[in-house]
């Protein structure tokens, strides 16, 4: 056996073994109050009602609150975006401080955790026969973070729920962090970076961790719509 090959497999066992020694001598906590959890999660039953988690479903356009037994292709305004999916506010500071945690600390299982909460809330809505996608991000972003939370969170759903995913989109070119423009910069910014390379489904569920004014899930829309797309709506952790 060559010598290397048999370096990385005792490398590998040592890292095995590591993973499971921490998982027994550091439990789950809750991130927020410490309390032990049985399960891995992020925040206990407790913290959990703080960031009052649950399916709510909306208008894009004139926010009002649809009923959850209302179809989610059915609109009362015309729109790109016929529903908007969502789970909790983003004026929580708990459910956002988790959010900026996982993208720019690079905490890739808090995007699992919260794939795994939204797709226990969303199995009550009749989803037969939607795709799921992301909004992609440019190769060098998903290099430097490691990944793209908008696919992780859509990828988990998709495992869970069974639902197929929709992956020729591309981001094909860099834009500014959209935080500090105003609307009409935001939409000037993000014009035309999306591409859809190949026609995409009828029924589409664009996931994104949040919503804010909501450029960017519609310049996305608008191009899958220009593809081909009929039911087009939108799934994020927050608005
Ligand atoms: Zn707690
Ligand atoms: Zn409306």
């Amino acid at each position: 056996m060559p010598k290397t090959f048999l370096d990385l497999n005792i490398l590998n066992i040592i890292k095995k073994l590591y993973t499971i020694s921490t998982e027994i001598i550091f439990p789950y906590y809750c991130y927020r109050c410490l309390s032990f959890l049985n399960e891995q999660s992020y925040l206990c039953q407790n913290c959990l009602k703080e960031i009052n988690f649950g399916l709510k479903i909306f208008c894009p356009k004139c926010q009002r609150r649809k009923p959850i037994s209302e179809k989610i292709t059915e609109v009362c305004c015309a729109n790109i975006i016929k529903t908007l999916i969502t789970f909790s506010d983003y004026e929580q500071p708990l459910i956002a401080k988790l959010i900026k945690e996982g993208k720019f600390n690079s905490y890739k299982e808090i995007f699992i955790w919260l794939g795994r909460l939204i797709s226990t809330e969303i199995k009550i809505i009749n989803l037969k026969n939607f795709y799921l996608t992301y909004v992609p991000t440019t190769v060098k972003i998903e290099k430097e973070r490691g990944f793209n939370q908008a696919k992780i969170l859509a990828q988990e759903i998709s495992r869970i729920l069974n639902l197929p995913i929709f992956e020729k989109i591309k981001k094909i070119r860099e834009t500014e962090f959209q935080s500090h423009l105003n609307y009409q910069q935001r939409k000037e910014n993000i014009q035309n970076c999306f591409q859809v390379i190949s026609s995409p489904p009828k029924n589409l569920i664009i996931v994104d961790d949040i919503i804010t004014t909501g450029t960017t899930l519609f310049e996305l829309a608008q191009k899958l719509k220009e593809s081909g797309c009929k039911n087009i709506m939108a799934l994020t952790i927050c608005r």
